[in-house]
């Protein structure tokens, strides 16, 4: 990024081009009314200033993250500790109220890798339904197929992933862990991913046919 334009918030910087320069403080505001409550909700933060990296379009943001057949539809990530996003200028069809909310996702991840040191350790469901969860990215309606079983939504690739509804599923599943077990057992399923009997006191096929009740109950399908 040529003549990178530099914005600074208590917890957050960011870098930008000229051209996108006047959407820093509203994105800043976004990030930092944030702050406190995810680092209190995961009792984490991380331990210096967060970089911000807006690019101008999904080209070179696609490029950037080393991605370059991704859809459209990747517009943020965070990587090496830094959030790294397209700017609302060059995010297509998305609105700049969505945009904030996959701010505020990808630092959900950043500040989840706090607790869980290395993401691919933590299931996929588990890592992106914090961040969808937190982020407030509603699932809207669910597929009215059964729910895929929690191994199929454990793999990390976004397109696989999203493929199968897994975004929405993640959701709901860190929706009911929050609600029926709190967020004292959330930040220790993170920290001991795949120790599901010790945390949450049932075995993984327990707790499917938990999250199946609660889909039923919550979230009802069909025509
Ligand atoms: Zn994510």
């Amino acid at each position: 990024m040529k003549d990178p334009t530099r914005y600074f918030t208590e917890h957050f910087e960011f870098i930008s081009s000229d051209n996108d320069a006047g959407y820093l403080s509203a994105l800043g505001a976004a990030l930092e009314s944030c702050f406190a409550r995810v680092t209190a909700a995961l009792d984490v933060a991380p331990s210096k200033s967060v970089r911000v990296y807006i690019y101008p379009d999904l080209k070179s943001f696609h490029r950037a993250i080393g991605m370059t057949d991704a859809p459209d539809w990747v517009v943020g990530n965070a990587m090496d500790g830094g959030i790294h996003i397209v700017s609302p200028n060059g995010a297509g069809s998305r609105a700049f109220d969505d945009m904030q909310k996959v701010l505020i996702h990808e630092f959900v991840h950043i500040v989840t890798r706090c607790l869980s040191g290395d993401v691919y350790s933590v299931p996929c469901w588990l890592s992106e339904g914090v961040a969808v969860y937190e982020a407030g990215q509603l699932p809207g309606r669910l597929p009215a197929d059964n729910p895929p079983p929690l191994s199929d939504l454990a793999a990390h690739g976004p397109e696989t992933f999203a493929g199968l509804g897994g975004y929405q599923y993640a959701y709901t599943l860190v929706e009911l862990i929050v609600k029926r077990f709190g967020y004292g057992k959330l930040r220790q399923l993170i920290a001991s991913p795949g120790d599901m009997e010790t945390v949450l006191g049932m075995s993984e096929a327990e707790f499917y046919a938990l999250w199946a009740d609660y889909l039923n109950r919550r979230y009802p399908r069909g025509n």
